[in-house]
């Protein structure tokens, strides 16, 4: 018989974002002429390039066609877009990732989530604290958690790395190896990016260790520097120690679209010598049916020179956005960290307030909606989330609002 997963249980009663989302809605309801600004959830804002719409509309008509219908696509994605990922995003970059090591899916969520399927049921996971909360829910729902300390709602099967001012957000190797580790870079929440040389460390940390790197790129299309890498498989190595996740959501607008990918190059193996590609290539053909034809369609066009300049424009308005956002709170006399290679302000709240507290406070005096620090992890208490995703109006006038505020 079925038993749920107790430690299933212990997960914080919903979603972060749901309890932002239950808290926002909750206020509007007592105030309904207050105009909130969210620059809490991570969702873009500006519509789909129009060089996708194109490849949407082309893609629709193939359809009406009986002779170029086309029913379930190939489980692991169409060739086309896996060879305009494969030349663009790491052939272009110098990176030795063939065709076939690209998975096509509907997303980074579901891949993040969905990837410790392939690891064994008592391995050992690290991941930033604070941290993007799929790559530890997903492992609690599927048992990996060992014991759990009620006091700091820590399970021992999991390493928490802090990321800290004092490191500048960049974790510290684990005192304990483990047998996978998250990273994310440019990092949700933290907004702060790993160089080419602490990327190239955690490489060779993991090669020496025998540990495989979850390596998260969502955010690849905000970095700005030429020295924070745009794929972990620029580093020497990464081939026998790296799974590089994508997402079209961020980079391209897809958020409701849906389209994403896994990266496992076919030298990387467990502990027991299993490809992991093979492990991938098994568990998508059995749970996954492919991502639509004409979603695929949409994201093969992102890589034409019409659609990579469209989306170059579209990161640049929010780029705009962030720096504006990261200047005006650096000019309050705010620690603000984050808005250069990405999207995300990460800002020291005043006066020792708590996440939540200040997430009160924002709410009800400024009626802007941020995402408290606490709900990434315990370093990211005193901590708050900003995004640079909405529009330069609602920017500006969200950090007057602020301004006055303090
Ligand atoms: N990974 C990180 C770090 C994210 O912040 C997000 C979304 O906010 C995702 C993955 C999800 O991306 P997708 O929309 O492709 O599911």
């Amino acid at each position: 018989m079925f038993e749920a997963n107790e430690d299933y249980l212990k997960l914080p009663g919903s979603y972060l974002f749901s309890t932002v989302a239950k808290k926002a809605a909750a206020y509007q309801k007592a105030h309904p002429e207050a105009k909130i600004i969210r620059m809490g959830i991570g969702d873009v804002t500006q519509p789909l390039p129009p060089a996708v719409i194109k490849a949407l509309h082309r893609a629709v008509d193939e359809m009406a066609d009986a002779e170029t219908f086309r029913g379930y696509a190939p489980d692991l994605g169409y060739d086309f877009l896996r060879k305009a990922m494969a030349e663009n995003d790491y052939r272009a970059r110098g990176c030795d990732i063939a065709d076939d090591e690209i998975f096509i899916s509907d997303g980074a969520k579901s891949d993040s989530g969905n990837i410790q399927e392939i690891f064994q049921r008592d391995n050992v996971l690290a991941v930033c604290d604070p941290v993007y909360p799929v790559y530890v829910d997903s492992n609690v729902m599927a048992g990996r958690t060992g014991t759990y300390d009620e006091k700091t709602t820590r399970w021992s099967n999991v390493i928490y790395m802090p990321c800290t001012e004092e490191n500048g957000f960049a974790p510290d190797f684990p005192e304990k190896t483990p047998d996978f580790i998250y990273l994310c870079s440019p990092n949700n929440p933290t907004g702060t990016a790993l160089t080419k040389d602490q990327l190239q460390g955690w490489v060779d940390y993991a090669n020496r260790n025998g540990a495989v790197i979850i390596f998260d790129a969502a955010y690849e299309a905000y970095i700005h520097d030429d020295n924070v890498p745009h794929s972990i498989f620029e580093c020497r190595g990464a081939r026998t120690c790296a799974i590089e996740i994508r997402s079209f959501s961020k980079n391209a607008g897809f958020t409701g679209l849906r389209l994403g990918a896994t990266v496992i190059p076919k030298d990387l193996v467990d502990h027991n010598k299993t490809p992991l590609w093979n492990l991938w290539a098994r568990r998508h053909g059995t749970k996954y049916n492919g991502a639509p034809y004409i979603v695929q369609r949409a994201g093969e066009a992102c890589y034409t020179e019409e659609g990579k300049q469209e989306i170059r424009d579209m990161v640049g308005r929010y780029m705009h956005n962030a720096s504006f956002i990261r200047r005006s709170l650096l000019d309050m006399g705010f620690a603000a960290y984050g808005g250069v290679n990405s999207p995300y302000i990460w800002l020291k709240t005043p006066d020792s307030m708590t996440s939540w507290e200040f997430f009160d406070k924002l709410l009800a005096q400024a009626n802007v909606i941020g995402t408290p620090g606490s709900g990434f992890g315990p370093s990211g208490e005193h901590f708050f989330r900003l995004t640079a995703f909405g529009s330069e109006e609602n920017s500006v006038e969200a950090m007057e609002r602020i301004r006055k505020m303090v």
